[in-house]
């Protein structure tokens, strides 16, 4: 007969809640038995994994794979740089990668994975490294360089979701910009159905049919900017007058309008004047000052005593 029952019903890498159905003691006069349940939160034993490689000719997702970096942590790596690095075209064979996250674990068993704490990556002999910090008393962290600069950008490098089925799309080929001055925009190839993100928080200003464009989104932004998206094969259910968050889903690559293949069509406009999106996507970012600053340095060298620990193991292994 049973007596007790757990589920685990979630939570993160730090605490899970586990239902519990427990048999009531003693059985009823009559014989029947009673059962209770209840939710719990359970503190599981937080640890920091680590996973590290470097990109070959198969590519991110094989290179990922090879280093058995779980997929939320990739999906973590992807959002983290998504300011900075548009993995589809600017990843390239020779960069390398390392990564700290937190994993749960209780009595030796494994949970679930939680939060990349730090990471670096090596794109194109280009150093880029980030650490997740919140500021005391602030329930919002986010990720920084390590000398205190926020990762996060007013746009996304790219507009097209990069994943597994897309990876191999279009190859090690840069976005098409050539004729810019006629064209003003950048073509992104993609297969059809694959997810257009919003590259930066706004207002849908337009979604329709535009001639030439086919199914065209259009976003209004702060400051003056405009994003266009266009030929889209569909929209993910957005209305104008929306407000739309970075990397929202707000539809689909297609090939409607004047287009001879699959492709995102994508201009960057400023007071309504075209401008290269891959130029002017690496814009400001907010550096913490203050308190927070403080804070933040504190924390991080306690953060680069450990990476840099971890580092020399990896070179002792390395070299073993
Ligand atoms: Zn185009």
């Amino acid at each position: 007969m049973l007596v007790s029952l757990q589920a685990n019903l979630g939570g993160d890498a730090a605490i899970s809640r586990e239902l519990v159905i427990e048999r009531v003691e003693p059985a009823k006069a009559d014989g029947t038995t009673t059962y209770k349940a209840r939710v719990q939160n359970v503190n599981n034993d937080l640890r920091y994994e680590m996973a590290s490689g470097s990109i070959s000719s198969g590519g991110f997702f094989k290179a990922m794979d090879a280093a058995h970096v779980p997929d939320d942590v990739v999906q973590q790596m992807l959002s983290i740089f998504s300011g900075v690095i548009d993995f589809q075209h600017d990843i390239a064979s020779g960069d390398r990668f390392r990564i700290i996250y937190e994993a749960g674990f209780q009595d030796g068993a494994f949970i679930r994975n939680g939060r990349v704490v730090a990471i670096e990556l090596i794109n194109r002999n280009q150093l880029h490294q980030a650490l997740w910090f919140a500021p005391e008393g602030e329930s919002n962290g986010a990720y920084y360089t390590f000398d205190g600069r926020s990762m996060k950008r007013p746009f996304l490098r790219s507009p097209v979701e990069f994943s597994r089925v897309s990876s191999g799309f279009g190859g090690r080929e840069h976005p098409l910009h050539h004729a810019w001055a006629q064209h003003k925009g950048v073509d992104f190839a993609a297969p059809t159905g694959t997810k257009v993100l919003a590259t930066g928080e706004g207002t849908i200003d337009f979604v329709g049919q535009q001639n030439g464009y086919g199914n065209i989104i259009i976003v209004k932004h702060a400051n003056g900017y405009s994003t266009y998206y266009a030929h889209l094969s569909g929209f993910a259910g957005i209305q104008q007058g929306q407000r739309v968050a970075q990397g929202q889903l707000i539809g689909y690559v297609g090939q409607t309008g004047w287009a001879t293949g699959p492709h995102l069509h994508y201009e960057f406009r400023f007071n309504d004047v075209p401008q290269n999106p891959l130029s002017i996507a690496l814009m400001e970012a907010p550096v913490l000052t203050g308190k927070a600053r403080q804070e933040f340095l504190g924390y991080t060298s306690t953060m680069l005593s450990r990476i840099n620990a971890l580092r020399t193991y990896n070179v002792l292994t390395a070299a073993n």
